[in-house]
């Protein structure tokens, strides 16, 4: 199945359009909007991850819907055995952001968004400790350091679905030229020890030594 493309009832296929981090101009909205009135179901549906899927496209009319989709430049993806689109907190404009959440989002998002893993991998960045919850429900969640301000702390292994697991934190702030390179380690852990359809959390829990390996490397790091 290409991506971005979810199959539904009734032979039915909803197509995933991801934004800039959860950001969509309003070009992009009213392509998007007048893509679905001809080939969906009129509805279009916002996901948890910032995405929108345009909703009910008959068998038929996939391939010209999603050739209409490409050539609206609208970004057609987000699904499969991939890295996810980087999720962003509204901290660059919230209040409480206590840094630029979605430029710093961004920046990951052009390093990582597609790469191949075993299964999936979700990478969420957020402002403040208000979004604690969802940083530990990431596969890598990044959160602004309250012990060492201009640091973050990473939260590794979450998980939701049908058997929702906290991430657990790496108690060694970093800095934020460090953080790619931690999560560049941490994938290269998942796709080396990982197999299909294991998350990054089964794959270091059935392997606990590779906790250990993390805590030194963010050690490393942060010398
Ligand atoms: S997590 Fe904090 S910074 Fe981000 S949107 Fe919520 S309150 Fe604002």
């Amino acid at each position: 199945m290409i991506f971005g493309v979810l199959p539904q009832k009734k032979n039915q296929y909803a197509l995933r359009i991801l934004g800039n981090c959860g950001e969509f101009t309003s070009e992009e909205l009213l392509r998007l909007s007048e893509l679905t009135a001809k080939f969906g179901n009129g509805k279009i549906t916002a996901t948890s991850r910032g995405t929108f899927e345009l909703n009910g496209v008959s068998e038929s009319e996939l391939e010209p819907a999603i050739e209409a989709v490409q050539a609206a430049k609208l970004r057609l993806g987000g699904t499969g055995a991939t890295v996810r689109a980087v999720v962003a907190c509204k901290g660059t404009d919230c209040r409480k952001g206590m840094f630029d959440v979605h430029a710093f989002a961004c920046r990951l998002d052009k390093e990582f968004y597609g790469i191949d893993v075993p299964k999936k991998f979700k990478i969420g960045v957020f402002g403040c400790l208000n979004s604690l919850g969802k940083a530990m429900a990431q596969d890598i969640g990044v959160m602004p350091s309250f012990t060492e301000p201009g640091k973050f702390e990473i939260y590794i292994g979450g998980l939701l679905g049908n058997r929702p697991v906290q991430g657990k934190h790496i108690p060694v702030p970093l800095k934020e030229e460090m953080v790619a390179d931690a999560i560049r380690y941490v994938l290269d852990i998942y796709k080396t020890n990982g197999i299909y359809p294991q998350r990054l959390r089964t794959v270091l829990d059935d392997k606990k030594e590779l906790w250990q390996e993390i805590n030194y490397y963010f050690k490393s790091l942060a010398k």
